[in-house]
């Protein structure tokens, strides 16, 4: 099936200070996101610096190629904001100024207690015959144009408290209805296979058109990303549910999930059995428990956990034996098994996960590696282990990936049982 409505859009986010690496290219996220999810497709994103000849030269190729362009940034007051006047040139449309934007700079500053400046009122200028976007949290507003070609141009400013509202209250309204397409997206969630294995097994599928497949890797786990493109979400989620059906039996030995993370994922497996958790955490220092409260309604399943760092914490709180510590070390698997059973059992929670291991940079006085991590997982009845030893001296990927193998092994324990 063929999604012939849907709209092609290409974002242009400009500044400076992007090309230097200074600030995340948030916007492109945000606008990426929302259009994806109104059925417009994102064929690109570029970005360039305050430079009049090069954002001129970007704007005209990507309205060439687009029926949408949507550019973020450079609509403040000062000489380096030059997005609008670029762009009006390139269209060969004057600038006017908009009289109810005027009256809003001048309320904006009386608001502020600030003093109003005159380059404040170049934000009052806009492209003739635009829609004003006005703008609720800053002076610069925002601009939507129709081309004599009919394609559209929006203009929004760089600050995302300011973009953000602005297009979701201003410019979404008047981009719905320009693509009667849909795009959706599903993530097969994967767990213990590398992205290379993971797109080796999946290859024939790679080269799908519609949906297209595609491997993505992350610190500890790896996913497949589907997505359709179809005149309807309906539509769209049929030519997705097949692929996802074949590549999920393919791969049942690690998919955890269809679009739900790891966390999620343990929190709906813990509510949907009634079950509560707790957690006996070392090397992870409390960012287990953190995952599963990040989320809302954790409160249901988690009462509260341990963070262990020092050997006496591991014995007076969680009642690890000390001859188990002086025989076998803190970073142990008896170690694990003792910390897993301690919170269990002082919780008085259906089931527990311990982690224990050295983060790194260095082996921290041990003769164990960084990246050498020992894992349980008990309900009383079965008790998991799992080790992990990840060669790597990077504290926050060894911790990362020991917070998910962690959250994994309680899914594991709550899909055997
Ligand atoms: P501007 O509208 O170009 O004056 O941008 C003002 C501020 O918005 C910048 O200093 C950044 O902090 C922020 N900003 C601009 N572009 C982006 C972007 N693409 N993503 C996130 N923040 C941005
Ligand atoms: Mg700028």
């Amino acid at each position: 099936m063929q999604a012939r409505e849907l709209k092609i859009c290409e974002i242009l986010t400009v500044g400076t200070e992007l090309l230097l690496g200074e600030i995340l290219n948030t916007n492109a996220r945000f606008l990426c996101k929302e259009l994806a999810a109104m059925g417009i497709g994102v064929q690109r994103v570029l970005t360039v610096g305050d430079n009049p000849a090069r954002l001129r030269e970007d704007f005209l190729q990507a309205l060439g190629r687009s029926d949408i362009v949507l550019c973020s940034g450079g609509l403040g007051p000062t000489p380096d904001d030059l997005t609008k006047e670029v762009v009006c040139e390139a269209l060969g449309l004057p600038l006017a100024e908009d009289a109810a934007q005027r009256q809003a700079i001048k309320a904006f500053f009386a608001r502020h207690g600030a003093p109003c400046s005159n380059n404040n009122f170049k934000q009052a200028l806009v492209p003739q015959g635009c829609t004003v976007l006005y703008n609720e949290n800053g002076t610069a507003p925002g601009c939507c144009l129709r081309t004599d070609e009919g394609k559209i141009v929006a203009l929004l400013p760089g600050p995302p408290r300011e973009l953000q509202p602005m297009f979701i209250g201003a410019l979404r309204p008047l981009l719905r209805g320009k693509s009667s397409g849909a795009i959706v997206s599903h993530h097969l969630r994967t767990y213990g296979i590398g992205e290379s294995r993971l797109a080796a097994l999946a290859a024939p599928w790679l080269a799908c058109q519609n949906p297209t497949v595609a491997p993505y890797a992350k610190d500890g786990e790896a996913y497949l990303r589907i997505t359709a493109a179809a005149p309807t979400n309906e539509a769209a989620e049929a030519l997705c549910a097949p692929v996802l059906a074949e590549l999920q039996n393919l791969l049942k030995a690690f998919v955890y999930s269809v679009d739900k993370n790891l966390s999620a994922s343990v929190l709906h497996l813990l509510k949907s059995q009634a079950k509560t958790i707790s957690f006996a955490e070392s090397c992870t220092g409390g960012a287990v428990a953190k995952s599963l409260t990040d989320l809302p309604g954790a409160s249901e399943v988690f009462g509260y956990g341990f963070v262990c760092y020092a050997n006496e914490a591991k014995q007076r709180l969680l009642g690890v034996a000390p001859t188990t510590l002086a025989t076998h070390g803190a970073v142990s698997a008896e170690c694990a098994e003792a910390m897993a059973h301690g919170a269990r059992a002082q919780s008085g929670a259906d089931l527990a996960v311990s982690v224990t291991g050295v983060a790194g940079p260095s082996a921290q006085g041990t003769n164990k590696p960084a990246g050498l991590v020992y894992l349980a997982a008990t309900n009383g009845n079965q008790t998991l282990h799992r080790q992990l030893n990840t060669g790597r001296d990077d504290r926050d990927y060894n911790r990362t990936v020991a917070t998910k193998a962690a959250l994994h092994l309680a899914w594991q324990l709550l899909t055997i049982s």
